[in-house]
């Protein structure tokens, strides 16, 4: 089976979070994501996280350098062997480039990169309404996707929170550091044929199931 090596790209909010928990699932591919794994390291209060807190904060972007190194070392462990799930990386250019050299310094390559496309107004309603569930890192939206019992999450019960980068003022500026630092990369994948466009203003499963059928015809391709 050819391996799956898959990248989720789309302004905050767009749905990645979401869509993430189902196509791992359905692949069974570890999920790497990195704002997941910075805002740990945030908690844990390592070097990282010390490193990252002040631009998360504020809704910028975290140095290349302090990342690129994290992200292409976490793709050398064995679960991701097979094939992975990014969402969040890349951000950059400069990411970008530095995950495609490594990728073939090691042999392998990009399966696709799936675009998750959404307007800047429908973000904002989304990132305001977006509660998380600390402890589970599952996803909720107050009107779009509420969890069963107000404020606790379906899976174990456990608190539902706001991001503290869901704040109007932070979403602004996440916005405008997309359109600047992340958007140029929907034409660096465009020219290298590996970008497919989904219409993230869709309902969660309708977005799924395009992208699911998506990666499984490329699956198919892959194999043949
Ligand atoms: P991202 O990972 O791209 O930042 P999330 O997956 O966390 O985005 O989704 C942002 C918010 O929008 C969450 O509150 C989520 O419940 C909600 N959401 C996700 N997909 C949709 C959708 N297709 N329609 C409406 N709301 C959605
Ligand atoms: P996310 O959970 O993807 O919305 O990311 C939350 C925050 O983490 C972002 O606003 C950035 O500050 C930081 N971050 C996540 N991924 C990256 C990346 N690839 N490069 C730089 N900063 C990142």
């Amino acid at each position: 089976m050819a391996e799956l090596n898959l990248i989720l790209v789309g302004p905050p909010g767009a749905g990645k979070g979401t869509q993430a928990e189902r196509i791992t699932e359905d692949f069974n591919l570890p999920y790497i994501a990195t704002g997941n794994i910075l805002r740990a390291a945030v908690a844990e209060g390592t070097e990282l996280g010390l490193k990252a807190k002040g631009f998360m904060d504020a809704g910028g972007l975290v140095p290349d350098d302090v990342i690129i190194g994290v992200i292409l070392d976490r793709l050398q462990a064995e679960d991701a062997a097979e094939g992975f799930l990014l969402d969040g990386f890349p951000r950059t250019v400069p990411q970008a480039e530095a995950l495609g050299a490594d990728l073939s310094s090691l042999g392998r390559q990009l399966t696709a990169v799936l675009l998750i496309d959404v307007s800047d107004d429908e973000v904002i309603r989304r990132l305001s309404g977006r509660r998380v569930s600390a402890k589970t890192g599952r996803v909720y939206h107050v009107e779009f996707d509420p969890p069963k019992n107000e404020g606790v999450c379906d899976v174990d019960g456990s608190r539902l929170i706001q991001r503290d980068d869901d704040k109007p003022e932070t979403i602004k500026n996440r916005l405008a550091v997309y359109h600047e630092q992340t958007e140029p990369l929907v034409d660096f994948y465009s020219n290298l044929g590996l970008l497919r466009r989904f219409d993230g203003s869709r309902p969660p499963a309708e977005v799924h199931d395009r992208i699911r059928a998506q990666i499984a015809a490329l699956r198919v391709e892959g194999s043949l």
